[in-house]
């Protein structure tokens, strides 16, 4: 077995940290699209199965 060296274990915590930091942007920009979409007066563009706003891309599956 082979130990991982330092800069190893330093790296994956540096690479998980930033993993959760991005999350966080990510839960912060989806937070911002769900705002828009739920402000947004939809106009709606059927493709099958589902309709997507052209506005704010919010998709809606259709169900016949
Ligand atoms: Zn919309």
């Amino acid at each position: 077995m082979v130990q991982p060296s330092i800069n190893k274990v330093k790296q994956v915590s540096y690479l998980k940290e930033e993993i959760n930091r991005l999350k966080n942007i990510i839960e912060q920009l989806e937070e911002q699209i769900s705002q828009i979409q739920i402000q947004c007066k939809h106009i709606f563009l059927e493709v099958e199965g589902f309709r997507k706003c052209t506005k704010c891309h919010k998709v809606e599956v259709i169900y016949y």
